[in-house]
């Protein structure tokens, strides 16, 4: 009765818990979430007023396909300001979140069976996204020690002919780390496209993010508003695209979602061009969060060996309490009432981790992690 291809994607475990934990609070008990992967500010006031001021002027028709000019011309503005790095408006294409734009990308992109590299451990998403457009994943894992970045002769090995494009993800989600600009300078000279998401770029707490952009042309970028504006429940996102594939991305779009949001592309380019000061407030908490959270998880007994710097995850090993980071989750969120996400949903490469969020308040990740002493030395 129900097609198949809806057979082969996977649950987003990080849901499940989430399920469970309000679940639990519904019964009046009280849990930490540090699984959340979206931050816990308010929208920023002008962007906020933005979409006020959108919907006052009636913009709520449908935008050009490819999304509000002005919008994305702010986004060229952006990509100049950031990264020296010259866009026209008709290579970019705004979607509603980044999420459909990994769908119209890898709908444009791949043929049946033709492969995608990704990471493992990975955003869990990828590979549903690949597989529902009928390409391959290959996955090659990365680790600890290596902060979590691709080693090059890996990539080497598991290059074919039916290699499409090499996916890059910095700062990374689950782990939190940030690609080198040599290691995105070489990646970036394959001949094969690099997708680059880029939707955690801002969030960078030491040294500096790259866009692929600086190394080649050959390249897609998936950008958006969710994580750095948190934006994430008014949905925005782009793709920057190498023009050949802009007309075919515009026919899906058309027929598949016709626009984005015609009141939030306003919104956008309010916080493209208003919002720094907002960005840099939140930036500076998530830092202090950050830096709490790893001595902290440190001093619980946790090998942290290459420090995360960007997005708002630490990836911690969790084998010396639970080599199933499927149990340890659930176990942690019954007895301590602490919601973390298992290493698992991001690949066979991340069990035996877990990820903790700081997209929580600093006495929130106080209490959670006070909770999770007491589990460990009650438990172990
Ligand atoms: N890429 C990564 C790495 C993410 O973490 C997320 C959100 N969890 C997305 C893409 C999708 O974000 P959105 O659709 O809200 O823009």
């Amino acid at each position: 009765m129900i097609a198949k291809r809806t057979e082969k994607i996977k649950p987003f475990l990080v849901m499940e818990i989430l399920e469970k934990a309000y679940q639990m609070e519904k019964k009046g008990e009280s849990v930490i979430h540090l699984e959340v992967g979206e931050p816990d500010f308010e929208t920023p006031k002008v962007i906020k007023e933005a979409v006020f001021d959108a919907l006052k002027a009636g913009k709520t028709n449908y935008t050009p396909s490819l999304g509000d000019l002005e919008l994305r011309e702010s986004i060229c503005r952006y990509y100049l300001r950031k990264y020296r790095v010259v866009l026209s408006p008709e290579q970019i294409i705004i979607t509603s979140g980044t999420s459909p734009a990994l769908l119209l990308l890898f709908a444009a992109l791949l043929n049946p069976q033709e492969e995608v590299i990704i990471s493992d451990p990975h955003y869990a998403c990828y590979p549903n996204f690949i597989e529902f457009m009928q390409g391959k994943v290959v996955k090659i894992p990365v680790y600890e020690e290596d902060g979590f970045q691709y080693r090059l002769e890996k990539i080497k090995k598991s290059l074919s002919f039916q290699t499409k494009a090499i996916l890059i993800n910095s700062p990374s989600n689950p782990t939190g780390t940030v690609l080198s600009a040599e290691k995105m300078r070489s990646i970036a000279s394959y001949k094969h496209y690099i997708i680059s998401d880029e939707i955690y770029h801002g969030l960078v707490y030491e040294g500096e993010e790259h866009s692929i952009l600086e190394f080649t042309d050959k390249a897609f970028v998936l950008n958006g508003f969710s994580k750095l504006y948190a934006m994430t429940g008014l949905r925005l996102g782009y793709l920057i695209a190498p023009q050949e594939f802009i007309r075919p991305m515009q026919k899906i779009q058309q027929n598949l979602f016709i626009s984005a949001n015609s009141v939030i592309q306003r919104a956008g380019i309010v916080a493209l061009e208003k919002a720094e000061p907002d960005v840099h407030h939140m930036k500076k908490i998530y830092n202090k969060r950050r830096k709490y959270m790893i001595n902290r998880l440190k001093k619980l007994g946790f090998d942290i060996k290459v420090e995360p710097t960007g997005a708002f995850y630490v990836f911690v090993k969790t084998t010396h309490l639970d080599k199933d980071s499927y149990r340890l989750a659930f176990d942690i969120l019954e007895k301590a009432k602490v919601g973390v996400t298992p290493g698992i949903d991001f690949g066979q490469n991340g069990e035996g981790y877990l990820r903790f969020s700081y997209a929580n308040s600093i006495d929130n990740i106080i209490e959670g992690l006070n909770r999770i002493e007491k589990y460990i030395s009650f438990y172990y």
